[in-house]
């Protein structure tokens, strides 16, 4: 029970509880401005609908991608896998550049935990010093209560957080409504489990011990990349009667009691620091007050070797090549993206029919299915080419999004008296906004058909 109670937080033990204290500064506003416009993102898309249609949804049942007013279906799947490897290598090559800026700033971890978390924590408990002062003391009702409401609080966050996440999944009317399937709320139970673990326990150890991409780091980052870094050249030797006329560390600890992983930045960079830029608001706050620059800043080991930085450099070259190889694949991929699906077949059966004006017809079968958003007045046409003296009869068909049709396409062509032929040739397929080729062939009969056909009109 002892050590239960331990690992929730409430006695000493088996975890090293981290209490990080409350610090103002340039960069926390610079958190508060991006967390507060990404939890707006977060929570508002699924909401927003151009033409009808969600603005960012995962349709996964149907097979289907809504993305800012276009509709991607399973023949998108090279387009999708493109896009998600630019994001990624994105990702790579900022990295390499800027070091863990999505980790200080955009990652939903630190955005939780910094902008609602946090805050609410010390709604309930209080800064650093009374909260270390609570845990240490007895378990008392005030304490429970306390902990207790933080709790609810955070389950509320855990579970509005989780149901706008699988709002990127399911129409968030629905899920909002209690109208959506049992998997919606299923998956939203499960996530908001899990956030409420990480919340109110977990926190970060899950940079430290779990996160991939705190792992990789060393794949992508070298002594160019931008990192938090203390300035040892100016900060040591630290403390002494001196330090404060000299600017060099007075040794307050600030630093260390700010930082939400519990590191001192002052030992170099280590894997644990997730770039919050929290010790260098404390650091400021300190020397500020003292009259010289703050020790702690944005800047790289080869600066602080003395070196220039550069940007020409392996990592950032390779990751912007391939970038840019994937741009340029995604735009030829987009400019090949056609707005309608359509399959050929023919007609069960079917070769081909003599018919008494002596024409040959070949029956197929077309599906089209509709992916385009945008309303379409005009119906879909469709046309031949490659086979000269054809007639194409073909039902007009207007489809509404999303929506599919088949239906019988006769294509008739005067009948030549040579051998038996397959023709290749081409269907064009005609929509409201674009057009579609499809390859198809042309079947017609020998000199036999004569006799069979002659013997078959004597019946
Ligand atoms: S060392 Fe500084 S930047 Fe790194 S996690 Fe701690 S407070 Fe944030
Ligand atoms: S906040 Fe600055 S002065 Fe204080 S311990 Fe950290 S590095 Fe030294």
């Amino acid at each position: 029970m002892t050590s239960l109670l331990a690992k929730l937080g409430f006695a000493e033990g088996v975890r090293a509880w981290v209490y990080p204290q409350s610090i103002g500064g340039r960069f926390q506003r610079l958190h508060r401005i991006s967390g507060v416009i990404l939890l707006a993102i977060l929570l508002g898309v699924p909401w927003i609908r151009i033409g009808g249609y969600p603005l960012l949804q995962a349709d996964i049942p149907g097979r289907r991608l809504y993305a800012f007013g276009a509709i991607y279906t399973a023949s998108d799947t090279v387009l999708v896998l493109i896009l998600s490897l630019s994001l990624a290598f994105a990702l790579f090559f900022f990295t390499s550049l800027f070091g863990r800026l999505w980790c200080g700033y955009a990652c939903p971890q630190t955005v939780f935990l910094e902008e609602l978390i946090r805050p609410i924590e010390m709604f309930f408990e209080g800064d650093r010093n009374a909260r270390m002062k609570r845990d240490a003391g007895p378990l008392t009702t005030d304490r429970v209560l306390r902990r207790l409401g933080k709790w609810v609080v955070f389950a509320l966050v855990a579970v509005i957080g989780a149901a706008s996440f699988v709002g990127y999944f399911t129409d968030a009317k629905l899920i909002w409504t209690l109208r959506a399937g049992s998997t919606s709320y299923a998956f939203t139970g499960v996530m908001a489990a899990i956030a409420f673990l990480d919340f109110a326990w977990f926190r970060e150890q899950f940079c430290i011990y779990l996160c991939p991409y705190a792992r990789f780091q060393g794949v992508m980052t070298d002594d160019h990349t931008l990192q938090i870094t203390y300035e040892t050249g100016r900060g040591e030797p630290r403390g002494g009667a001196d330090a404060k006329v000299d600017g060099r560390c007075v040794a307050c600890n600030l630093c260390v009691n700010v930082c939400p992983t519990g590191i001192d930045i002052r030992d170099g960079y280590q894997l644990e620091c997730i770039g919050c830029a929290r010790c260098i608001d404390a650091c400021d706050h300190v020397m500020e007050k003292l009259g010289h620059p703050g020790l702690i800043v944005y800047g790289t080991e080869a600066e602080a070797r003395g070196e220039v930085r550069s940007l020409l450099r392996p990592r950032p070259l390779v990751y912007g090549g391939l970038i840019t190889a994937l741009a340029v694949s995604a735009v030829l991929v987009l400019r090949a993206h056609v707005s309608f699906e359509a399959e050929l077949s023919r007609s069960p059966g079917s070769t081909f029919v003599l018919d008494d004006d002596d024409t040959i017809r070949n029956t197929y079968l077309l599906t089209i299915g509709n992916n385009d958003p945008r309303p379409g007045a005009d119906p879909y046409t469709v046309t031949v080419e490659g086979l000269p003296g054809a007639q194409v009869i073909a039902p007009p068909m207007q489809l509404g999004t999303s929506e599919d049709r088949t239906i019988p396409v006769v294509v008739r062509l005067p009948r030549d008296r040579g051998v038996a032929r397959t023709i290749p040739f081409q269907f064009r397929i005609t929509g409201p906004h674009d057009a579609r080729l499809l390859a198809a062939t042309f079947m017609t009969p020998g000199r036999g058909a004569d006799e069979e056909h002659d013997h078959h009109e004597h019946d």
